[in-house]
């Protein structure tokens, strides 16, 4: 992809699955990336040395100062802020009169909120950069299929993936003119940590018919969401901002009623 090679990187939720695998495709492209993530200490994704540099760092997305300090680390380290990819997050929800408050607040911290904190600090940081190659910046966020639709039970992740998904394009309005494009991917079902954890014991009839749901007939893999952000923050997007790029399999693509297969067409056709 052009325009990634030396420029210099954050990506939150680094020690796992989605933002795991935009560190290691960011790197692999020839990114400086500093990643960080709740838990210290996670190493190095395996990459072709190059002219990469990696660099690790513990953030709690919905604190401030912590937020304020991976900037500013990153700045240190690198001289600049090119780019963020906001890939923490959390899962959590249940129908309304379920839903503790406190359940609420942490599924609404981490992903909204800590995505406003981290897009906050990092862009005002790219504010006061010089334009290069006409460009100060880019944002990718992570939101969710289930920030563009419905799905039963979704109640706060859905809200907060729906926040997320129109702070995006709010962001993108007020920043296009200095320089900085912000865009949103929306994965469908992605096979990481994340769904692991929620499609234990006694959940594979929801899992099986959500695989059936998106039409290419399986979970996603954290590097084919990687390749949409790093394209988003790539200078081949450079006229591409306030766009919420779906990444799932077709899961929002619309109904299949099985007329098609009625009138002839077999899914399992050669
Ligand atoms: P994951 O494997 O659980 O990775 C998320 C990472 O974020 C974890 O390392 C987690 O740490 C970290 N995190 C949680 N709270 C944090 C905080 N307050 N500050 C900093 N880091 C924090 O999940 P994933 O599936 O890769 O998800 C990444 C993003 O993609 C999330 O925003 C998720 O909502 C979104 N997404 C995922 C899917 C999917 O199907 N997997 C689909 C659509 C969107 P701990 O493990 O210590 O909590």
């Amino acid at each position: 992809m052009r325009g990634l090679a030396g420029k210099h990187i954050i990506v939150t939720g680094a020690a796992s699955g989605i933002g795991r695998a935009c560190a290691a495709r960011l790197l692999e492209e020839g990114a400086s990336v500093m990643g960080a993530d709740l838990a210290p200490g996670a190493d190095a994704p395996t990459v072709p040395a190059g002219q990469s540099a990696w660099a690790f760092t513990t953030v709690d997305v919905t604190d401030e100062a912590s937020v304020g300090g991976l900037v500013e680390e990153a700045a240190r380290a690198f001289g600049r802020v090119d780019g963020l990819v906001n890939a923490a997050g959390v899962a959590g929800g249940g129908p309304v009169h379920m839903v503790d408050t406190a359940e609420w607040n942490r599924v609404v911290g981490v992903n909204l909120y800590g995505t406003f904190l981290t897009a906050k600090h990092a862009i005002a940081r790219m504010l006061e950069q010089p334009l290069v190659d006409g460009a100060r910046g880019a944002v990718v966020t992570i939101a969710s299929i289930e920030g563009i639709e419905g799905t039963a039970g979704g109640s706060a992740y859905s809200a907060s993936k729906g926040g997320v998904v129109i702070l995006t394009k709010n962001m993108a309005i007020d920043y296009a003119g200095r320089g900085i494009r912000v865009n949103t991917v929306c994965p469908g079902f992605i096979d990481t940590p994340m769904t692991k954890a929620i499609f234990g014991e006694g959940m594979e009839r929801a899992r099986s018919e959500i695989i059936a749901e998106h039409k290419l007939g399986r979970f996603g893999q954290p590097d084919e969401i990687a390749s949409a952000a790093a394209f988003l923050l790539s200078a081949d997007a450079s006229f591409i901002t306030g766009h919420a790029l779906v990444v799932d399999g077709g899961y929002t693509a619309g109904r299949d009623h099985g007329v098609t297969e009625m009138l002839g067409l077999s899914p399992d056709a050669p």
